[in-house]
């Protein structure tokens, strides 16, 4: 061992997991192999590295004296190769000292990015190119290291995404592979329905030029649901202008699916949205029952069960519900999947919001009020724009203000 080796691979220069910037890191091991009976802080690091991975007691590493290549290093070296499928005969030379040296790190632990000298490697990188292969994303094999044709998979991947399209794994990019991990995992979310996302996430965060349907859910002859003096259908009608104000101020296309004095059946609300190519469409209803205690708002998105659903129609539900529970004080009857024709039918994101019961005496009184159905509106507009915003730039529930839409980048 020469002084040169040593000090590229002291302990400390390793602390932040990066590669000292001139280079004097695993790389420079090249020449040499260390093995039984050499003492060096190389040595201490490597042992560091083993107990680590569980191949010596924990500690083991941390201690001045720990310097020595003894028999348990030996020994855990040559167990560390087998597990790798190197070949094991206990001495670490530059391949097994990188292959050391990745293992220590998790997708996460490090901001990864395509590095010319000196590549990143490790486990990380394997898990990396894994998550995106699985996504469909061509990072050729899975071999570990951070190189090309892995920027350019994970650059594709971002810019499906709605990320920055920077080719840099750092926190953002790190939580959107593994939402997607747990989203992929559900028997529903086929590769249409994550393309159905990132067709939204594709039209860009601004609300500015997106399209709306919004559809009073009922019309005409058909009152809907009435309860202590309401009419479900007057309730609705006029939730739906405060909505199309709102979304035309914030730059949006909102339209409605027919006038006050008709109901068309939902296969036709369905066809209207479809023809008009709208990017979400927005159902309008207020329930009712027999009894006066339920009470609450409810949306519902298409699906077939819990874990089996539209992920875009469950994701804006999802918004809508949190949103109207934080503004408006009904209570919390959650979101449900289902498979009602006007959510069949759609093509786009849909959604049947049920904004609280006209037959429970709390909720009418709210239903009768301007400031409620001003306050559900900005909800429901709020929830439409978060879900165009990628998840680095979406904000808490509840905050997220009117009149900042029009900042939002486009
Ligand atoms: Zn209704």
């Amino acid at each position: 061992m020469t002084d040169h080796h040593d000090a590229g691979r002291a302990p400390a220069q390793d602390a932040d997991g990066e590669a000292p910037a001139d280079g004097s890191d695993g790389s420079s091991v090249d020449a040499s192999v260390i093995g039984p009976g050499e003492r060096s802080p190389a040595v201490r690091q490597i042992a560091g590295w083993l107990a680590a991975q569980g191949l010596l007691p924990a500690g083991r590493g941390s201690d001045h004296d720990d310097d020595r290549y003894d028999d348990a290093v030996a020994e855990a070296v040559r167990a560390f190769q087998q597990q790798r499928g190197l070949r094991a005969d206990g001495l670490v030379d530059r391949h097994t000292y990188q292959t050391l040296e990745g293992a220590r790190w998790t997708l996460g632990g490090r901001v990864l990015h395509h590095r010319l000298e000196h590549p990143y490697a490790g486990d990380d990188v394997v898990a990396l190119q894994r998550r995106l292969a699985e996504l469909g994303f061509d990072v050729g094999r899975c071999d570990g290291t951070f190189a090309g044709r892995t920027e350019l998979a994970l650059r594709d991947f971002q810019r499906n995404y709605g990320l920055t399209p920077d080719g840099t794994a750092g926190p953002a990019t790190v939580r959107a592979l593994s939402r997607l991990d747990r989203t992929a995992g559900r028997g529903a979310a086929s590769s249409h329905e994550l393309r159905e996302a990132e067709a939204l996430r594709r039209r860009g965060p601004a609300l500015a030029g997106k399209r709306v349907v919004l559809d009073p859910g009922h019309g005409g002859e058909d009152d809907g649901h009435t309860g202590h003096g309401l009419v479900e259908r007057e309730v609705v009608a006029d939730l739906a202008s405060r909505l199309e104000g709102r979304l035309s101020a914030a730059g949006a296309a909102a339209y409605l699916t027919h006038g006050p004095d008709r109901c068309p059946s939902d296969l036709e609300r369905a066809r209207f949205a479809n023809e008009t190519d709208a990017d979400l469409l927005v159902s309008l209803h207020c329930d009712g029952h027999a009894s006066a205690r339920p009470a609450g708002v409810a949306v519902y998105y298409f699906g077939t069960g819990p874990d089996n659903g539209s992920v875009p129609g469950e994701r804006l539900a999802g918004l809508i519900q949190r949103e109207v529970v934080a503004r408006c004080g009904l209570d919390d009857a959650r979101t449900h999947p289902t498979t009602w024709e006007l959510l069949r039918r759609t093509r786009m994101p849909a959604v049947h919001v049920e904004l609280g019961y006209l037959t429970n005496p709390r909720d009418a009184e709210l239903l009768g009020q301007d400031a409620f159905l001003d306050s559900a509106a900005e909800a429901i507009v709020v929830a439409v724009q978060r879900v165009f915003l990628p998840e680095d730039q979406d904000p808490t529930t509840g905050v997220l203000d009117l009149s900042a839409l029009a900042s939002l980048p486009r």
